[in-house]
C-alpha cells in the first residue's frame, strides 16, 4: 500500500464540547490532493449556529473547571495533548502534504513535531504563570495577577495548517483561554488531527472546538458578542477585515499577514551558502510561505553571475509529488492559486519581465495544480512581480548600488514579515538586520524558532506570535492594590 491509498475518511460532524456536533446544515467541500486533483475526503462547513455552539462552549469551559485550574495542571493536560499529537505525527504531516502540497521533508517538522513542541515549551510557562508578583509599589504593594484573555477565536489558512494551529493553541491554553479553531476549507481534514488528540488526551469538553468553515463563518466568529480575543493568520486582506471588526468591537487582535521579504547578498556575500539555503529561505512550501525571501537583492557588479546561479539552482529542484522524498517543489494548494501564480507571471512578463527559468506548468505535471519554479530577472523593484506576494514558486533578482540602496529597496514594500542577510561578515550582517524594517531577519540562514516572537510591522500584520510575548497575548494582566503593611 502506498500513502495515496491511505484513504482519509470523510468528515461530517464537528468537534464541539468534547463531543461530535451534528452540523445545523448540509454545507461541505471536498478536499481535493494537491497532487493528482483527486479527493481526499468531504468535510462539513460550519455555518452560524454552529460557531454559535462552540463559541458557548468554550465559554461554558472557561467559566467552568479549566478557567479554576493551575497553570501547573493545564500544563499536565497540554503535555498529554502533545503526546497524542506526537504519536501521529507523521500521518498528519503526510495529510497536510496530500491536501496542500508541501514537501513531506518540510511538513514533518511544521506539521507533525512542531505543534506538540510549543505546546510542551508553553506547558513550561504555563507553570510559572500562578507565581506570585508582589511589586511595594509607592502608594500600595501591587499584587499582579495573570489570567486568561477569555474565549479566542483562531482562524488560520491552509499553508502551515497545523503549526498555524499550534502558535494559537498552545500559548492560549497556557494562559487558561479556551479556543475555537476556524481552519480553511483547503486543509479542513487535517483540522481533525486536534479533535481526534483533544478526545484522546481527555481534553475537558469545550476548552478547544475545532469547526472548518470558510471566510462566512470565519467573519461570524471574529465579531461574535462572546468572543474575547482573536488570532488570525492568512492573507493581507482578510487581515484588513478581521482588523477593522476588532477596532469596532476593542477586541484584542493578533495578525499574521502576507509578506515580501528580501535576501540581500551583500558583496562579500558566499554565494554558495545562500544557493545551498535558498529551497528552504525562498522556496519553502513551494512559495507559499508568507516570510519567504521572493525578492533577491544582488550587488550590481554581481548580478548576471548571481542571476545566472540562482536560475541553474531554481532549474534543478526536484518538482514531483509531495510525498516523495526527493521533491523539493510541490504543487500548489489549488487550482485556483496556480491559476493566480500563473495569472501574476503573465502580466509580469507582459510587461517586461525577463524570465530565465520556469513561468510555466512542468512537463507531464498537467494533474494537480504544478508551477514551475520561476526566476525573474530585468525587473526593478516598483515592478508587479517585486511588489505582489505572489505565494507561489516565483523568485525575483533585483540589482543595487551599494549597501544603502539595497537597504532602501528591502524596506520599499508595503510588507515587513521576513528577511535575510547573506554576509561573510556577521557582525556587518547583524548591523545590515537592524537596517532592515521587519519582524524577523535571519544572517545566513532564516530559522524560525519557537523562543523568537515572529510576525510584522506595516501590512504583514499586528503582535507577535512565539516566544513568552506569544503567551502575553492571551493573557490579561490585573493588578490588585492591597494595603500598605501594617508598621
Ligand atoms: P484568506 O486570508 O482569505 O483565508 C485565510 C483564513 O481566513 C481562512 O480560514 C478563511 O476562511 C478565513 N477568512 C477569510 N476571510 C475572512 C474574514 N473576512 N473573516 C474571517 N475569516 C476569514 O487566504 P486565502 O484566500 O486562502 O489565500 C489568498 C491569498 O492570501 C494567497 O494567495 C496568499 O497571498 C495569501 N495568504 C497568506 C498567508 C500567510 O500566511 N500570510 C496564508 C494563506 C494565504
Amino acid at each position: 500500500m502506498t500513502d495515496h491509498d491511505t484513504g482519509t475518511a470523510d468528515r461530517d460532524a464537528f468537534f464541539v464540547d468534547g463531543r461530535w456536533h451534528a452540523p445545523a446544515t448540509t454545507e461541505s467541500t471536498e478536499v481535493l490532493e494537491a497532487a493528482t486533483g483527486a479527493v481526499l475526503g468531504r468535510a462539513a462547513l460550519a455555518s452560524t449556529p454552529d460557531v454559535d455552539s462552540a463559541v458557548a462552549a468554550a465559554r461554558t469551559a472557561l467559566d467552568g473547571p479549566w478557567g479554576r485550574m493551575t497553570g501547573a495542571e493545564r500544563a499536565a493536560v497540554m503535555r498529554r495533548l502533545a503526546a497524542v499529537l506526537t504519536s501521529r505525527a507523521r500521518e498528519t504531516a503526510a495529510l497536510v502534504s496530500r491536501e496542500n502540497g508541501m514537501p513531506r521533508s518540510l511538513s514533518i517538522g511544521a506539521n507533525g513535531f512542531a505543534p506538540p513542541l510549543m505546546l510542551d515549551y508553553y506547558a513550561g510557562l504555563a507553570e510559572g504563570l500562578d507565581d506570585e508578583d508582589l511589586r511595594s509599589g509607592m502608594l500600595a504593594r501591587v499584587s499582579v495577577r495573570r489570567g486568561p484573555v477569555g474565549v479566542v477565536a483562531a482562524v488560520t489558512p491552509w499553508n502551515y495548517p497545523q503549526a498555524l494551529a499550534a502558535m494559537k493553541i498552545a500559548p492560549a491554553l497556557a494562559a487558561g483561554c479556551t479556543v475555537v479553531l476556524k481552519p480553511a476549507p483547503e486543509t479542513a481534514l487535517d483540522a481533525y488531527a486536534w479533535a481526534d488528540a483533544a478526545a484522546e488526551a481527555g481534553l475537558p469538553a469545550g476548552v478547544l472546538n475545532i469547526l472548518p468553515g470558510g471566510r462566512e463563518a470565519g467573519a461570524h466568529l471574529v465579531a461574535h458578542p462572546v468572543v474575547d480575543k482573536v488570532a488570525f493568520t492568512g492573507s493581507t486582506a482578510a487581515g484588513r477585515a478581521i482588523g477593522e471588526t476588532c477596532g469596532r468591537l476593542l477586541r484584542p487582535v493578533t495578525l499574521e499577514l502576507g509578506g515580501k521579504s528580501a535576501a540581500l547578498l551583500a558583496e562579500d556575500a558566499d554565494l554558495n551558502a545562500f544557493l545551498a539555503a535558498l529551497p528552504e529561505v525562498s522556496l519553502a512550501n513551494n512559495g507559499q510561505t508568507c516570510h519567504a525571501c521572493t525578492r533577491i537583492l544582488a550587488p550590481r557588479g554581481r548580478y548576471d553571475e548571481i542571476v545566472d546561479a540562482v536560475t541553474d539552482t531554481v532549474r534543478a529542484l526536484p518538482v514531483g509529488d509531495p510525498l516523495d522524498k526527493a521533491t523539493r517543489i510541490g504543487p500548489l494548494v489549488s487550482a485556483a492559486q496556480r491559476d493566480r501564480v500563473l495569472g501574476l507571471v503573465g502580466a509580469g512578463r507582459a510587461a517586461g519581465a525577463r524570465l530565465t527559468t520556469g513561468g510555466g506548468v512542468p512537463a507531464g505535471r498537467d494533474r494537480g495544480w504544478f508551477v514551475e519554479p520561476t526566476v525573474v530577472a530585468g525587473v526593478d523593484n516598483d515592478s508587479l512581480l517585486a511588489r505582489e506576494e505572489i505565494f507561489g514558486p516565483v523568485l525575483c533578482v533585483l540589482p543595487y548600488d551599494d549597501e544603502d540602496d539595497a537597504v532602501r529597496i528591502a524596506n520599499d514594500s508595503e510588507y515587513g514579515l521576513g528577511g535575510t542577510v547573506w554576509t561573510t561578515d556577521p557582525g556587518r550582517g547583524a548591523a545590515i538586520a537592524d537596517r532592515i524594517r521587519s519582524g524577523t531577519v535571519g544572517v545566513n540562514h532564516y530559522a524560525l524558532d519557537v523562543l523568537g516572537p515572529f510576525g510584522g510591522v506595516k501590512a504583514s500584520g499586528l503582535g507577535r506570535e512565539l516566544g513568552p510575548e506569544g503567551l502575553a497575548a492571551y493573557v490579561a494582566l490585573k493588578s490588585v492594590y492591597l494595603p500598605p503593611e501594617s508598621r
